[in-house]
């Protein structure tokens, strides 16, 4: 339910002041707006966003306050010299209900022309093999029927057999919790061989099979069916992926988040990171970096959990929850974009992508939406891959990475010139593309790790039920609006 009305009979409790609080914060030399509100956001991401301008629709005075100096969390769009790469989030799914509305009420456009994918070369151990080549070829190590499964689809090949349930909400179920053990062991205990788990292993977008939960997969297995990836032969991103009609957002992916909140009454605050929450009575006391204490009546924490772990609550907050959080897993990820100078393709005659198992892991060469042309390459590297390359800095990483490129497909040289890159893990106010379960942790904490504690209401995309990405971010926003105006 999206609530777009005003519910409350009653004013704001603290709406008047508003009117006098910039002569006061003025007077008081305070950084920005009102210290004493309604809500306390945490987080300039959707989920913040999204709660914020819910509560506000209601007469409610809200105060978001961003650890970053910019609005958006993980919808980040890169910009240099005309070049333009989205970093973070980029696909509107067909399904994304709240996205599209949001995207239609700011008058932020959608657009179904998207950059499109190129077919792979695989490239496995050093040694490159056509898709056609790869069931006979000595460098596929897998056994049995595996061996015709290409690694990029191997993941999804094998988790789609034993997907257990179809529903977006049946992971959480009771009968579904003896799914929550690594995915490695459960492929082990399916007789899927070594070969195989290393293979499958790249693709995941969580640390390692041996790290997550196969719930955690399901869980993403069956709300990505119900966007339409139900062929297990296709790869869900390059060329041949099928989906429900994707859209992006029309001038880069964080025109949403600054149209969000620029439709906020009171301005973000930015560069503002929550280092302490004090609850007592019916107060919330927020205290900031910069030592600026925030009172409200209630708190959003839309923060991921990665970084929810170094904001001490007092109280203390129940034992399931401090464990979720003390426990959280984010999914690294680094990327790499770079405009292609030369059909390096034309010279070598083989797929302009590139799937491998060495350290730069993806290199998707894009089609340009418009042209058609092949112009722009995004190295995507994920999890515990992805988190090995963060002790390097960026110039260090570009070069490793075209000199890996270049040693396994020498007509790649001098083929490309770097634009931007990204590092998730590397962001310390969130730690990584998404939030997954480790095994044992859907049973441990999943149904508890999101109630409000007293008046610390929780969102953002780890707390994901039923949605996933974008979508999510929004729905638990909204959840947490929905549960401090029911108290109210
Ligand atoms: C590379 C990548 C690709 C993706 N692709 C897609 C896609 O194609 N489609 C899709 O739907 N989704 C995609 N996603 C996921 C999607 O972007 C996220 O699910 C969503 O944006 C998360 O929103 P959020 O509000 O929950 O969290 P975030 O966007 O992370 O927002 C949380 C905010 O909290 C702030 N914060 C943290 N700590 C503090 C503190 N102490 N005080 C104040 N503020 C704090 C952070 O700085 C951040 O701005 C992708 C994500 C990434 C990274």
């Amino acid at each position: 339910m999206t609530l777009r009305q005003p519910i409350l009979s009653r004013r704001s409790v603290v709406g008047g002041m508003l009117a006098v609080a910039p002569l006061l914060a003025a007077a008081r030399g305070w950084a920005a707006g009102p210290q004493t509100v309604d809500v306390v956001v945490v987080g300039a991401g959707l989920a913040g966003l999204n709660a914020a301008a819910m509560l506000e629709e209601q007469g409610l005075v809200v105060q978001v306050v961003e650890a970053s100096d910019r609005v958006g969390g993980r919808l980040r769009t890169g910009r240099a010299e005309g070049y333009q790469a989205e970093l973070g989030g980029s696909e509107v799914g067909g399904l994304y209900g709240r996205v599209r509305d949001a995207c239609a009420r700011h008058k932020v456009g959608l657009t179904t022309k998207g950059a499109k994918g190129t077919d792979f070369l695989i490239n496995v151990d050093g040694t490159s093999v056509l898709p056609a080549d790869w069931a006979k070829s000595p460098v596929n190590q897998t056994r049995g029927k595996e061996r015709d499964f290409l690694p990029y689809i191997l993941q999804n090949r094998l988790m789609h057999d034993w997907l257990p349930f179809k529903q977006t909400n049946a992971w959480i179920q009771p009968e579904n919790l003896q799914y929550d053990i690594s995915a490695a062991a459960l492929m082990r205990s399916k007789g899927v061989s070594e070969a195989a788990i290393r293979l499958a292993d790249m693709d995941l977008n969580g640390a390692s099979l041996e790290g997550v939960s196969a719930l955690s997969i399901f869980r993403d297995m069956a709300r990505a069916q119900v966007e339409g990836f139900t062929d297990p032969n296709k790869p869900q991103y390059g060329g041949a992926s099928l989906a429900s009609e994707r859209s992006y957002i029309v001038g880069g992916s964080d025109m949403l988040p600054r149209a969000m909140a620029a439709a906020l009454k009171l301005p973000v605050r930015l560069s503002s990171p929550v280092i302490a929450i004090d609850q007592a009575g019916d107060q919330v006391k927020t205290l900031l970096g910069n030592g600026d204490v925030l009172t409200s009546r209630f708190l959003v924490m839309a923060a991921p959990f990665s970084a929810v772990s170094r904001i001490r609550f007092t109280p203390g907050l129940p034992d399931a929850q401090a464990d979720a959080i003390a426990g959280a897993r984010y999914s690294a990820t680094t990327q790499f974009h770079f405009k292609i100078k030369k059909p390096y393709w034309e010279k070598d005659g083989l797929p302009p992508s590139i799937w491998s198992n060495a350290s730069f892991e993806r290199a998707f060469a894009l089609k340009h939406p418009e042209t058609g042309e092949i112009d722009s390459m995004i190295v995507w590297v994920n999890g515990d891959g992805a988190t090995r390359w963060d002790d390097r800095d960026t110039a260090k990483q570009v070069e490793l990475v075209l000199a890996e490129l270049a040693r396994i497909r020498p007509s790649m040289a001098g083929a490309l010139e770097y634009k931007v890159g990204y590092s998730w893990g590397r962001n310390p106010f969130v730690g990584g593309n998404k939030h997954f379960y480790a095994p044992g942790q859907v049973t441990r904490f999943a149904m508890e790790m999101g109630k409000p504690a007293g008046r610390v209401h929780f969102a953002g995309e780890h707390l994901r039920r039923l949605e996933h990405g974008m979508e999510s971010a929004m729905e638990t926003g909204e959840a947490a609006a929905l549960e401090i105006l029911e108290k109210i």
